[in-house]
């Protein structure tokens, strides 16, 4: 049985599923940087928020986003049986945002956008030594990310790293699949338990019997420490520890094009969106640390200002991504000193709906 995406997406990250139908267009930007082979790559169609963020938005963020905005305070927010009828009340129901982005994409010069469902995985190019993968996703996720690289231009067989943010096997469980092809795989230290035994801190309880009876383990080649500078080919990334979503969860700081991109994983979604919390393997205080030392990172001297967000599931932004980071923090530490769950998804809270309502 093949496990649908939406399922592991559904729990480890509440809203990893695109729902609806919508009008695919990536946009073709005159602008775009050549891939390997020169040819022009399309880029991701932009919307600007009302914070001025310019954001690469899935269409499950936007309609909820949109209907925030619309649903009168008084009416309670929509089951997710009745949120479709909702859509179509406001107008909702026929977006400018495309069901599933075109793939595969440039997000920003060597930077690409190789598979979307169940998260995004993102391909660096890091110059003549080859390239860098980061949270290649499920092991039925491989062949079409081999085919995106591809279509960039890239060989195949220029993939040398691999990088996990997090050991949930929505974002690791093609690890495997992508060794056994020559690359070197990268997670952060108190990740590798889980994917070396396969533990249930993959998430693999999601899976039929049958799969998580073979789930696919490794050696992990590289664990990666708490502010390590990894450089792979011409790239430079700095690791930073984020323990909470996982005990192993880690962001990584890429410098590219004068911009300051966070790759969030897990930790870090945009405009308040967090990643479901499972309980038994989850741990909110920690979490909350982790997105603290975030707001606060820096490479010594200076304090990092974060640009562009580019998260495990949903939209990605392309500046002032430390609203996002602020947002986060501020989130789980209203949960933590309430002593209430860490939502995964802020458009259904009262408080949220009052914040968009206080738009003008
Ligand atoms: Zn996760």
């Amino acid at each position: 049985m093949k496990i649908g995406p939406k399922m592991a997406g559904s729990l480890l990250v509440a809203a990893a599923v695109t729902a609806g139908a919508g009008v695919g267009h990536a946009s073709m930007n005159p602008g775009s940087a050549a891939s390997g082979v020169g040819k022009e790559i399309p880029t991701l169609q932009t919307q600007t928020t009302e914070e001025g963020q310019k954001v690469i938005y899935d269409l499950y963020t936007w309609q909820r986003r949109e209907l925030a905005k619309r649903l009168p305070l008084e009416e309670p927010w929509p089951s997710d049986a009745a949120i479709e009828a909702q859509f179509k009340r406001f107008g909702l129901n026929n977006p400018p945002i495309a069901a599933a982005p075109r793939l595969p994409a440039r997000i920003l010069p060597d930077v690409y956008l190789v598979n979307a469902e169940p998260n995004l995985a993102y391909l660096i190019d890091a110059g003549p030594d080859g390239l860098v993968l980061i949270d290649p996703g499920m092991e039925s996720n491989v062949g079409a990310i081999l085919k995106n690289i591809a279509a960039l231009g890239f060989s195949t067989s220029k993939l040398k790293w691999v990088i996990n943010t997090h050991a949930h096997l929505d974002h690791s469980m093609a690890d495997a699949s992508f060794q056994k092809l020559g690359a070197k795989i990268l997670i952060g230290r108190d990740d590798v338990p889980a994917v070396e035994k396969g533990t249930l801190f993959t998430g693999k309880f999601l899976l039929p019997p049958a799969m998580q009876a073979s789930y696919p383990t490794f050696r992990v080649d590289w664990p990666v420490d708490d502010g390590e500078v990894i450089k792979l080919g011409n790239k430079t990334f700095y690791a930073i520890r984020t323990p909470g979503h996982t005990p192993g969860s880690t962001c990584y700081l890429l410098q590219v094009d004068g911009k300051n991109i966070l790759f969030g994983g897990d930790t870090i979604l945009f405009d308040y969106r967090l990643a479901a919390q499972i309980p038994a393997f989850s741990d909110n205080n920690a979490y909350l640390a982790s997105l603290r030392k975030l707001t606060a990172y820096g490479i010594y001297p200076d304090k990092t200002r974060w640009d562009v967000l580019l998260p495990g599931h949903g939209t990605m932004v392309l500046d002032r991504a430390y609203l996002d980071v602020l947002k986060g923090y501020r989130q789980v530490e209203l949960n933590v000193t309430d002593n209430t769950p860490v939502e995964a998804l802020p458009f259904a809270t009262d408080a949220y709906r009052k914040l968009m309502f206080g738009r003008p």
